[in-house]
């Protein structure tokens, strides 16, 4: 049996290799280790989407199912940091609310507040909350890491120069045979060549949490492993990966939020945090693919990766 190579152990690579090894397939996992998207000190795991309130195709589902394999990581005695008590997005005013409540299926996990609990520190203007029961936050890089652990996969750090459907060459020009499948994100793609649109966010790194749940709307501050993040992607969408920091005015902007949304905003920040989402992208054919999974990595990846690894790969690796 040939072996599958994956390019690209972000959540994507991680998962892909997770799945793969526990169906017995032999697996090597080549990463570069750069700019992953996935590093990503706290993502929020949130099917709710947007400034129209939709639920995101398969979000419930990919939700519930990321949350058991933290669970099942949890078990294996990995220490994952994440939190699966649920999301509030706050709704700005009565129009926005009639959306949302049209938007939000009735059998959708839901309850609509008056307002938040005190300890959420919401400013008073918000018109009503939505809390999310299936929502939470993870460490996006203690996840990739635990997958790739637990993987027990061959892992190279190397950047894979030349990439096709059976071949992958190394920088070394070391050249491996199998069957390919290419999560590289925005960083890959672009040295790849392939076509995507990369937006560039950015996460304010605070030593406290600014709530001990997280909220969602237009920006999103959560808990994270130390203290708390708040963020938001709001660059100009380009063409390439460009992950440099925080422009002063994106920063004027992002505290303008905050100040717009909490009633407590204590600026202890300790870092900032930019990476580069990946999405609408033009991949070549016949080249297995598992990225541009935009802002819904940690959503939907995990499922994605389980479903490729059981619809797409063992079928083509066991022919
Ligand atoms: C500010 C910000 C906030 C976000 N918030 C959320 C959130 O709240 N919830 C959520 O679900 N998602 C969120 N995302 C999106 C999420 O981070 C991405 O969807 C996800 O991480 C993409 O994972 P990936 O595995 O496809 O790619 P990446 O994580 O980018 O990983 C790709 C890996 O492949 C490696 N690589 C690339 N090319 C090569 C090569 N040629 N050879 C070897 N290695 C290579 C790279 O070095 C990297 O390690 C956020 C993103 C940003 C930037």
């Amino acid at each position: 049996m040939k072996p599958l190579i994956i390019v690209g152990g972000g959540i994507a690579g991680s998962a892909l290799a997770y799945f793969a090894t526990k169906e017995g397939l032999e697996t090597v996992l080549v990463d570069a280790g750069k700019h992953a998207a996935s590093d990503v000190p706290s993502a929020l795991i949130n099917a709710v989407r947007g400034q129209n309130g939709h639920v995101v195709e398969g979000g419930l589902e990919g939700a519930r199912f990321t949350f058991a394999l933290l669970d099942e990581l949890s078990a294996a005695g990995f220490e994952v940091p994440h939190s699966r008590a649920g999301i509030y997005r706050p709704v700005p005013d009565e129009k926005t609310f009639l959306k949302w409540m049209k938007n939000l299926p009735e059998n959708y996990p839901h309850e609509w507040l008056e307002q938040a609990p005190a300890e959420v520190h919401l400013q008073e203007h918000w018109y009503r909350v939505l809390y999310l029961p299936v929502g939470g936050w993870v460490d996006g890089q203690a996840f990739c890491a635990a997958l790739r652990i637990a993987s027990g996969a061959r892992v190279i750090r190397q950047t894979a120069v030349s990439i096709v459907p059976d071949r992958v060459v190394l920088q070394d020009q070391t050249a491996l045979e199998g069957t390919v499948v290419f999560c590289g994100g925005s960083y890959g793609a672009s040295q790849a060549g392939f076509a995507g649109t990369h937006r560039r966010g950015s996460l304010l790194l605070l030593q406290d949490t600014l709530s001990p749940l997280p909220v969602s709307f237009g920006i999103y501050a959560t808990p994270a492993r130390k203290g708390g993040v708040l963020g938001s992607t709001f660059e100009t969408p380009e063409d390439r990966c460009s992950p440099q920091g925080l422009p002063l005015k994106s920063l004027n902007w992002l505290l303008e939020k905050a100040r717009l949304t909490f009633r407590t905003l204590e600026p202890n920040f300790s870092g900032v945090w930019t990476g580069v989402r990946y999405s609408g992208a033009t991949l070549p054919e016949g080249l297995l693919t598992l990225t541009a999974l935009g802002s819904k990595g940690f959503l939907l990846g995990p499922k994605l990766a389980r479903d490729m690894v059981q619809q797409t790969l063992i079928p083509l690796l066991h022919q």
